[in-house]
């Protein structure tokens, strides 16, 4: 039986975010602005990255703690070679009963078949437009909408279903296209997860007026086809789901910025280099790969990992004032989102 490991608000750990590393082949200015994050921006060295072997080494003991969920995430998780071994490695971790993955989508067409074979169990697409001229500016790469399109019907045709999308909105950027990602999803059979845009990190310059709020999604898309609201079903469900009343399926919104979620938040984090964080907008983690590669006993990653759970009061979103918290925070694309 896992150790009952609660913080100071009495909440479990029960997720597991993994970032496996923190470079990517899209830079969306919301998440890596390009002027930030040009060609002479350095990213983690491969020695300081985590190995697989660490990576899951973690993921066992987290299971021992009570994690039963992993998702691999970055930067582009699909860029670290050979993922579908680090996944195989997860998913036969006593206690972990499912292993998720998120991903743009430029590199999945070709993968899907093989990840799924490994053991993924969930997929989650990011796709913020199905316009070709905005998703070339949400993503600012060459990469055409079509490749992620096909990695999307690829990962469908591997079982991996249903594919959710996810999708970031932008108030006068891409919210115009709202109800044809909506369309398209609904004729895909597709889970749609609309994302408000948050304050991570420093580089994006965020302003609360580019946050279009959920309720004015949902109310946008129920305008043209009505909805109904689902209730939650597990504890840590962090995306309010809604369902089509013609049967053409569900959608969700996470809404990070105008309906927080902390007090259900049973989510740790750990970066490509190894380093734990309890919230997204923590400043800095804590340092697992030094003990790691110090030679650390299980019971020592145990107490560590025990330690900062135990001492965890983060509920950033819920104090989020009307000005929006300024100073030093990690970049989404490091933590991994
Ligand atoms: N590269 C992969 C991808 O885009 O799916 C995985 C990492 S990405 C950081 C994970 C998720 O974070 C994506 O769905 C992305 O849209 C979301 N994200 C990044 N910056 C964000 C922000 N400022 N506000 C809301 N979501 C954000
Ligand atoms: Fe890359 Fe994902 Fe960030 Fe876009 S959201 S820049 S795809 S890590
Ligand atoms: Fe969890 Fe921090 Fe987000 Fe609150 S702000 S839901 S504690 S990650």
């Amino acid at each position: 039986m896992p150790i009952a490991t609660l913080d100071q608000l009495s909440r479990p750990v029960r997720d597991l975010r993994l970032s496996v590393t923190d470079r990517c082949n899209f830079r969306c200015p919301y998440c890596m602005p390009r002027s930030k994050f040009g060609a002479d921006h350095a990213f983690s060295p491969r020695a300081e990255l985590l190995t697989y072997e660490e990576l899951a080494r973690l993921v066992g003991i987290f299971a021992g703690l009570g994690v039963t969920k992993v998702r691999l995430t970055g930067g582009e998780p699909l860029l670290r070679r050979d993922l579908e071994t680090l996944i195989a490695m997860i998913a036969a971790t006593p206690g972990i009963d499912d292993v998720a993955l998120t991903t743009n989508g430029s590199l999945l067409a070709d993968r899907a078949a093989t990840l799924r074979a490994a053991g993924l169990r969930r997929i989650t697409v990011s796709l913020d437009s199905v316009d070709p001229q905005m998703f070339a500016a949400m993503t600012d790469s060459p990469i055409a909408l079509d490749t992620v399109l096909g990695g999307i019907a690829a990962a469908q045709a591997a079982g991996l279903t249903p594919v959710k999308v996810n999708a970031v909105v932008q108030r006068g950027v891409n919210e115009a296209g709202l109800l044809d990602l909506a369309e398209f999803a609904r004729q895909q059979g597709l889970v749609l997860r609309f994302i408000e845009y948050m304050d991570v990190g420093t580089t994006n310059e965020w302003q609360s007026g580019a946050v279009v709020p959920a309720a004015e999604i949902i109310e946008r898309i129920a305008a043209v086809h009505p909805l109904e609201p689902i209730a939650a079903t597990i504890r840590g469900e962090v995306a309010r789901r809604w369902r089509y009343t013609d049967g053409g399926g569900e959608i969700g919104v996470i809404a990070s910025v105008t309906q927080p979620f902390c007090t259900d938040c049973t989510r740790a984090r750990v970066t490509a280099t190894g380093e734990l964080f309890t919230c997204l907008f923590a400043a800095r983690g804590r340092d697992l790969r030094g003990l790691l590669r110090a030679g650390a006993s299980d019971a020592e990653l145990v107490d560590l990992i025990v330690g900062v759970w135990h001492a965890r009061t983060d509920r950033y979103s819920e104090q989020r004032s009307a000005d929006h918290q300024s100073g030093r925070r990690a970049e989404m694309s490091y933590l991994g989102g």
